[in-house]
This record gives C-alpha cells, sequence and structure tokens, in this order.
C-alpha cells in the first residue's frame, strides 16, 4: 500500500535539482521540507529557490507569489525531519554508495506507505532498492535540468517497483504540472542513453575535425531542429556531468558508450562548461 494523499513532499539533497524540485513542489502547494547534509548547502538551496522566483516572477510566468511559495519550504539538515513527508524526492550527488545509504535512513525514518523517489541521471533504481526490506516503493522520478522550467519527467521502474508506485508517481508528477514518459531500469534510461552518445559524437566530431564548434552545433540545431547543440548543451549541463553519465553507461552497455577523448581531457584541465566560464565556448 502506498499513501495517495500527499501534502507533504521531501526532498533529500538542497543542490541545483533538489532546490528545483522543492520549488516545483512548493509552487504547486506542497509544502516541502529540503534536506541537505551542512546548513550551509540548505542556504545555497534557498538562494536558488528565491532567484528563480524572481527570475519567473519578474517574466509574469509565476502564478503564486514568490514570498507565499518560499514560505512552504522549510530547510534542515536533520534526515529525521522527513518523518512527516508523503513522498520523499532524492536527488543528492550521483553516487550509489550514497544513494543506498540515503534511502537505507529514509526507511527507517519514513513510514512504510511513503513512496520514496531518486532523480538519479544513470545509476539503477533496482540497485538503488536493493537494501530496502520494501524495494516495491522505489521509484525513479528523472526530473530535467532547469526543474522549473523543463516540462519532462522521465518516471524510471525499477525491477521490484509496484504498479501503484508507478501510477502515483506519473500523477505526482502531473499535478507538479510535468508530462512524463516511462522508461525500464536500463542504464541511462531513455534520455540519457540516447543523449550521452549523441554528445560524445558531437565532441569527437569537433576533435576530428569534421567542422568548427560553432558549424556542429548549427548543423544539428538547424538539420535536425533540436534547440541547442551538442557542444553547447554539453557546456550547459557540465561537462564533468557528462563525463560521469558517459563512464556509468560505458562500464554497463561497453564501447559504443566510450566517452570521446576531449571531454576527459576538459573535466581534467577544470573547464567544466557555463558554470566554472569556459567549455567548449566562453561565457
Ligand atoms: P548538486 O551537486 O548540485 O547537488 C547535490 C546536493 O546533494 C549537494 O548540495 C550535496 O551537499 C547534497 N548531498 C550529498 N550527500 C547528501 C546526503 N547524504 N543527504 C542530503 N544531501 C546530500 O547535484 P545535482 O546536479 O542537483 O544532481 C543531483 C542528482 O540529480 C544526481 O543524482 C544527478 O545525477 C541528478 N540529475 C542531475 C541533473 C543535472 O543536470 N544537474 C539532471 C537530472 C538529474
Amino acid at each position: 500500500m502506498v499513501r495517495e494523499t500527499i501534502d507533504r513532499v521531501g526532498v533529500v539533497g538542497a543542490g541545483t535539482m533538489g532546490s528545483g524540485i522543492a520549488q516545483v513542489a512548493a509552487t504547486n502547494g506542497y509544502d516541502v521540507v529540503m534536506r541537505d547534509v551542512e546548513a550551509e548547502f540548505v542556504e545555497n538551496g534557498f538562494d536558488s529557490i528565491e532567484d528563480s522566483l524572481g527570475r519567473l516572477d519578474a517574466k509574469d510566468a509565476l502564478e503564486a507569489d514568490p514570498e507565499t511559495v518560499l514560505g512552504r519550504v522549510e530547510g534542515t539538515t536533520t534526515l529525521a525531519d522527513l518523518a512527516d513527508c508523503d513522498v520523499v524526492v532524492e536527488a543528492a550527488v550521483e553516487d550509489m554508495d550514497v544513494k543506498k545509504e540515503i534511502f537505507r535512513d529514509l526507511e527507517a525514518v519514513c513510514d512504510e506507505d511513503v513512496l520514496l523517489a531518486t532523480n538519479t541521471s544513470t545509476l539503477s533504481i533496482t540497485s538503488i532498492a536493493s537494501p530496502l526490506s520494501n524495494p516495491e516503493r522505489v521509484i525513479g522520478l528523472h526530473f530535467m535540468n532547469p526543474v522549473p522550467i523543463m516540462e519532462g519527467v522521465e518516471v524510471v521502474v525499477g525491477e521490484k517497483t509496484s504498479d501503484e508506485v508507478t501510477a502515483l508517481a506519473h500523477d505526482l508528477a502531473a499535478d507538479l504540472g510535468k508530462t512524463t514518459w516511462e522508461s525500464d531500469d536500463k542504464p541511462g534510461f531513455v534520455t540519457n542513453r540516447i543523449l550521452m552518445p549523441w554528445i560524445n559524437e558531437g565532441i569527437r566530431a569537433y576533435d576530428e575535425d569534421v567542422a568548427s564548434k560553432e558549424d556542429i552545433d548549427r548543423g544539428m540545431t538547424l538539420g535536425t531542429n533540436v534547440p541547442m547543440g551538442p557542444l553547447t548543451l554539453a557546456d550547459h549541463i557540465g561537462l564533468d556531468v557528462c563525463l560521469h553519465a558517459s563512464e556509468t553507461l560505458y562500464e554497463e552497455l561497453g564501447d559504443r558508450y566510450k566517452p570521446a577523448y576531449l571531454l576527459k581531457r576538459k573535466v581534467e584541465a577544470g573547464d567544466l562548461g557555463k558554470k566554472t566560464g569556459r567549455g567548449f565556448y566562453e561565457y
């Protein structure tokens, strides 16, 4: 049995994705408890929410009052404060050991009928749920970045995830104003399985002098009607994030997912894309 009346949403991790998920839940009327390991990280999460709400409000793209939305979010560094949440979405670092430990802790704190979701981009839902005595309640809710802007959410169904939990995950995403699609728990799910080789091939095409970076991006945007070409998109996602996702896929699926040589070199050089001011482009 899974609890179907959801008033209070717990979010684990107050980084890029966790703060975005907290913001979207609060904007849609839910009370939110946002947890990170340090008070400073929780504060950063609040700052991101405030900035994002301000930008949306300035564009008249926010129906709710920013102060009211912010007032619905409670910050904490104590996991036990998630005890009275009706659903929890984990958006901590992309590390299997960290995620397993978080889910073990959540199992100890949350009632048995609370759905536990992970926002992992590439890790197996079945593995994350494996230490739990009730893995049926674990599912992937893969929000896209930036969460307040992107409409899509990938629902990833683990080996043990129950039909009831899957249905509730779709309903919850819809209540957050999102549109879902479903993927089996296979490496990279639908999105990253297809996106990462596309990005790596764009990087290889650049490294192998097929065209300039601008022409590669222009070719893909104008030629295939996507909003960003592979090099611009990689810079936006973060080259370290792309490399990490590519390495996970490479480990699971073999050679066709081998990360591009230049992607590794850029990450080693600390040129991680937009967030460091330099990736394939300068910002
Ligand atoms: P981030 O580094 O911005 O934030 C992660 C946060 O988790 C940090 O604030 C960190 O302090 C916190 N954290 C670490 N261990 C914790 C713990 N035990 N309890 C609570 N908080 C903890 O990372 P992010 O980009 O927000 O990514 C979070 C998750 O979302 C990852 O699994 C990532 O793969 C996934 N994801 C990221 C993107 C993206 O584009 N950034 C897109 C989709 C999914």
